[in-house]
């Protein structure tokens, strides 16, 4: 297929232009970065891995009726999507404390939460993707109340499924962070579960060992990362047959 016109990079995906108007093509890259992209490495395969579970588990929600921007993966490393308003949120769901809320609270990582607590942060790298309130996103015009609800119920729904899916494979959901889309049918707005679902965004801990199967295993020198992906895709059954591993990341600086 001729290379598609690169619309945008970010730190771990390309965006492609396309083949139909409404639709981009996402690309995985191996790339790993973590502390607003102050830490990098290349991490061999981690795209092939992303590509495959962030199909499976919006394959997944869109079976129990949640709608996701994704259609089809395409090949190894890239995945047809519908094309989104991507509103400049993160939209950060916990079950667990751990991260930043335990630094900036004081809550031992590991404790469990009442209930699920939802967080919004502004996707703004020059700022640090700063914690904001309902009030600041009002206040400011980048999501209006509708949308912050309609937020709210998707990001419940994806935690639902996806604590019910990892638990299934003895992996703990700790947390996660989605990104949500605003597209158009006729006249009427609908928000959409966009971006990816891998454990690039989300903590995972085996519920036996607590072994970390997440990109801390980067962040805080554990391991080998694409092990500890490997290990996810191959409890769900989604591993490619040629993705063998153990290759240790090369630190770009
Ligand atoms: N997260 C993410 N991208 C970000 C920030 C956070 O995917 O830019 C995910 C992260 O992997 C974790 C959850 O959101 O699953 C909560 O992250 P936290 O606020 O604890 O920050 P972090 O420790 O990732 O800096």
């Amino acid at each position: 297929m001729a290379r598609r016109k690169k619309l945008y990079e970010g730190k771990a995906k390309i965006l492609y232009e396309g083949p139909e108007p409404g639709t981009f093509v996402q690309y995985f890259k191996d790339d790993a970065t973590a502390f607003n992209a102050e830490k990098k490495a290349v991490i061999d395969g981690k795209g092939v891995l992303n590509n495959r579970l962030s199909e499976y588990f919006m394959n997944g929600l869109a079976s129990i009726g949640v709608p996701t921007h994704f259609i089809k993966r395409l090949n190894m490393r890239e995945q047809l999507i519908r094309q989104v308003e991507i509103i400049p949120l993160e939209v950060v769901v916990r079950n667990i404390a751990a991260g930043t809320m335990s630094k900036r609270l004081g809550i031992a990582e590991g404790t469990a939460l009442p209930r699920p607590i939802i967080e919004f942060y502004l996707k703004d790298d020059a700022l640090g993707d700063p914690i904001v309130t309902e009030e600041h996103i009002i206040a400011f015009g980048w999501a209006s109340q509708q949308d912050l609800d309609d937020m709210v119920a998707l990001a419940l729904r994806v935690n639902d499924f996806l604590s019910g899916v990892m638990l299934a494979v003895g992996i703990k959901l700790v947390d996660f962070k989605i990104e949500i889309g605003r597209i158009w049918e006729n006249d009427f707005q609908r928000l959409i579960v966009a971006d990816e679902i891998s454990p690039d965004s989300c903590r995972l801990w085996d519920v036996e060992t607590g072994r970390k199967l997440d990109k801390d295993v980067f962040r805080r020198d554990l391991g080998d990362l694409a092990d500890a992906y490997t290990e996810v895709a191959r409890r769900l059954g989604v591993l490619p047959s040629n993705v063998t591993h153990a290759v240790k990341p090369h630190v770009i600086n």
